[in-house]
């Protein structure tokens, strides 16, 4: 199994996942193994170069998920869907908050009460989070006894989080703001309300006392996604998450997806 992102941030979002027999060390293959994308917060002509950046075709996609209709997860969906006749995966409330020009042309694929999806060789486990869309999703996918869970876009620490989290073998965990630069940032009261407010996201400080709860030795890597481009800075995502991973020996696993490039293929054995 593997991980990849297009670009992180407020931006645009968009992470590949790939499960497969491919050789170690290559590029997933379309024949023996199967790449979803989750989100796209991206034009059509600028997902097509991100895609092509980690290797890839569009056409090999077998699905999109989408998590939430906010514009940097959902804005560039319907088009490259479109293009490549690729399935959108997401709930109900999502497409219903989602604007989409030409609905028809569409192939939906419903995620009705967060239950469990195949596509292809990944099973995707939904699960519902804390923010403030319809009926936001994030994903844990598995493949054979390998799984990676996704978790960004979260205002707080839900009980249910650490239980969904547990046991994960490759983690991409929002690192949103550092609560010290978003209360002095130039930011209007409401936004910085909105952003650091139950149904918001995830600052470093939740974001290392969630990590601190699901932590374990087996952990391949730990990836710090949706960067506040004005309110975190690479280096204090880094200095909240450091001293949960020390302890494990894991600080070498952990990465910064950055809004420009994404992160490359992080393999998980
Ligand atoms: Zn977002
Ligand atoms: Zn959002």
């Amino acid at each position: 199994m593997r991980l990849a992102g297009l670009g992180s941030g407020s931006a645009g979002n968009g992470i590949l996942i790939a499960a497969g027999s491919s050789q170690p060390d290559s590029l997933p293959r379309a024949d023996s193994t199967t790449t979803v994308l989750v989100d796209c917060g991206f034009t059509l002509k600028e997902a097509e170069l991100r895609i092509a950046r980690h290797g890839l075709d569009p056409a090999q996609l077998e699905a999109i998920l989408v998590t939430h209709e906010h514009s940097d997860h959902v804005g560039g969906v319907e088009r490259l869907a479109r293009k490549y006749g690729l399935p959108i995966y997401l709930t109900r409330g999502t497409w219903l908050a989602t604007r989409w020009s030409k609905p028809d042309a569409l192939n939906f694929q419903f995620i009705e009460g967060y239950a469990a999806q195949q596509i292809g060789l990944l099973t995707v486990f939904p699960y519902a989070i804390p923010h403030d869309a319809r009926e936001p999703a994030q994903y844990v996918f598995r493949y054979q006894d390998k799984q990676i869970g996704l978790l960004t876009d979260v205002g707080h620490y839900a009980p249910h989080l650490a239980q969904v989290l547990q046991a994960l073998d490759g983690l991409l965990l929002e690192c949103n703001h550092e609560l010290a630069l978003l209360d002095e940032s130039s930011y209007p009261a409401r936004l910085k309300q909105r952003i650091g407010g139950r149904f918001g996201h995830l600052s470093n400080c939740t974001a290392a006392a969630i990590l601190r709860d699901i932590a374990h030795s087996g952990l391949q890597c730990v990836i710090a996604a949706h960067l506040s481009q004005e309110n975190n800075r690479p280096a204090l995502a880094r200095a909240a998450l450091e001293p949960v991973l020390a302890p494990l020996g894991l600080t070498d696993r952990l990465h910064i997806a950055c809004q420009e490039q994404g992160f490359d293929w992080i393999k998980i054995q």
